[in-house]
């Protein structure tokens, strides 16, 4: 049966790896070149093999040319070898020098440093379609064939095979490990197209007038157009065997030409990195900032940290986020305030501590005195959400410098170290009215201490919930925070500067020193 079935899938022609596909093999080993002429040499010489492979060899051996098709689309070309019907070329030529380099070159052109990769392949959307047409011709001549399983896992066992075959010839060339059957952060992904496939296809949608129309109208289904995978295998589906061969009374045709490389795109998954920064500038907003579409003030925290690094990881881009934010004009001290970086597609990943000191030092300097970054580190995805988290909940602390109409007693300073917990209520404050909704907003201060500096300044420390609007605290926002300073105090009160104290944070401190230390004792044993 198998010798009948060779003979009929080659003479309306079908490369040999596609035969083994139609016959129901699987098993990569089968595919490949070495092990078919193996098993032709095993057979010739009377050896014994596996009787279903005994079968396979020698009723492949006497079908095929030699093994004409499997060399590259240019030699085939020269020897007149037909492109196959079934894989338009791909498994032909998925041992070709010339497609592995084509698709090597592209990974080596990507200069990623990623140690491993995987690979996608997206296909013609005309060859799914001519498979089914060759099952429908297959199983009308042998109508008594057992072969649903196989002719539903056609189209995934075609790519699994390409995959396994080009694999790991790509991974010889770039020396990364090929690692099958999954996706790993380093992904190639390699889109092939024909140049018939479009016309191929639309014959088929055609074919149902009124299904066509309605599925016209389903714009956000079919958004990316109607000739998508899921429309051939919709339409192929809902068309019966009985139909597709009276509309096609004749297997696909030979293909003029083969298969071609549409895109093919190396991607690498994101890269985090977290840390804390510390600003020092009264000038620098955090975020770049525009009003309208003019642009304040020439930097910004995410600028000076982000870009920095984004050129020596050589992303694509960056998503910058932190716990909190601060004004333009406060400064943020202490431990610093945690950020985390999205580097997407990033092509350098792998760094030793080192190279993070010294990514570090490159942000340090190149901002001047404005922006300081600490414990820089690689985190995972999972625990960027630590960075969101609790946000709420942390305390916060600010050192202030405040100015009053009135001069104050040192004595009425010194009272404030006994107000705990006072509840404020926060109207949304005027200054951010244009991009918050109005509402009033509970906060906590949790302790107020002052220094007085003379009689109508003083220095202000607070130790607050995390969200309390600290400006409006002082100054009363024309009474939409109360309680508040002035009306504490009974002076009017203004900010005149304002740091902000990160205390917590879910960023491992890194020990530079201790690690020098370490270094330096293994040096000198
Ligand atoms: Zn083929």
């Amino acid at each position: 049966m198998e010798s009948e079935l060779t003979s009929y899938l080659s003479g309306i022609g079908c490369c040999w790896r596609c035969i083994l596909v139609y016959l129901g093999y699987s098993k990569q080993e089968y595919f490949s070149s070495n092990h078919h002429s193996n098993l032709e040499t095993e057979i010739l010489n009377g050896e014994t093999v596996d009787m279903k492979e005994k079968t396979l060899g020698s009723s492949l051996a006497s079908n095929m040319t030699n093994k004409m098709d499997i060399i590259s689309a240019s030699v085939c070309k020269k020897l007149r070898v037909s492109v196959c019907i079934s894989c338009l070329g791909l498994l032909q030529t998925c041992e070709s020098t010339e497609v592995i380099k084509k698709l090597s070159d592209a990974v080596r052109e990507g200069d990623f440093d990623a140690k491993s990769f995987s690979l996608g392949l997206s296909l013609p959307l005309s060859l799914p379609f001519r498979i089914h047409l060759i099952w429908a011709h297959l199983l009308k001549k042998f109508s008594d064939l057992q072969v649903e399983e196989t002719r539903r896992n056609h189209v995934g066992v075609l790519k699994d095979i390409w995959r396994s075959l080009v694999g790991p010839q790509i991974s010889l060339d770039i020396d990364k490990e090929y690692v099958s059957g999954q996706l790993v952060d380093f992904n190639l992904v390699v889109q092939t197209d024909h140049p018939d496939s479009e016309e191929e296809s639309l014959i088929l949608v055609k074919i149902d007038d009124q299904k066509l129309k309605l599925r016209q109208k389903q714009t956000r289904k079919y958004s990316e157009g109607l000739l998508t995978n899921q429309f051939i295998k919709d339409t192929l589906s809902e068309i019966g065997d009985e139909k597709v061969l009276h509309i096609f009374p004749d297997p696909p045709s030979v293909p003029n030409e083969q298969f071609f490389f549409k895109q093919i795109t190396c991607t690498h998954a994101s890269l985090y990195l977290a840390g804390r920064y510390n600003k020092y500038s009264r000038t620098l907003p955090q975020t770049p900032w525009f009003v309208s579409e003019d642009r304040r003030f020439n930097s910004s925290v995410q600028e000076l940290i982000c870009e920095p690094l984004k050129k020596s990881i050589r992303s694509e881009g960056y998503k910058f986020s932190s716990s909190g934010r601060e004004d333009v004009d406060v400064r943020c001290l202490g431990r610093g305030r945690p950020f985390v970086i999205e580097f997407t597609n990033p092509h350098r990943i792998h760094f030793d501590d080192d190279f993070m000191q010294v990514l570090q030092e490159e942000v340090n300097i190149s901002s001047g005195d404005l922006v300081r970054i600490k414990d820089l580190q690689i985190i995972n995805k999972k625990d960027t959400s630590n960075l969101k988290e609790g946000e709420d909940e942390k305390t916060k602390s600010y050192c202030a410098l405040c100015f009053s109409t009135k001069s104050i007693q040192p004595e009425a300073l010194e009272n404030l170290q006994t107000i705990k917990d006072l509840v404020l209520d926060q109207m949304t404050p005027l200054r951010v009215l244009h991009r918050r909704p109005l509402s009033v907003r509970k906060r906590v201060v949790h302790s107020i201490r002052a220094e007085s500096i003379d009689e109508k300044f003083f220095r202000l420390f607070l130790n607050t919930q995390a969200g309390t609007y600290i400006k409006e605290f002082v100054h009363g926002d024309f009474g939409r925070t109360t309680p508040n300073l002035g009306s504490i105090l009974g002076a009017k009160c203004d900010i005149i500067a304002l740091d902000v104290e990160v205390k917590k944070s879910f960023i491992a401190v890194i020990d530079v020193y201790n690690k020098c230390t370490a270094r330096l004792a293994t040096i000198a044993k």
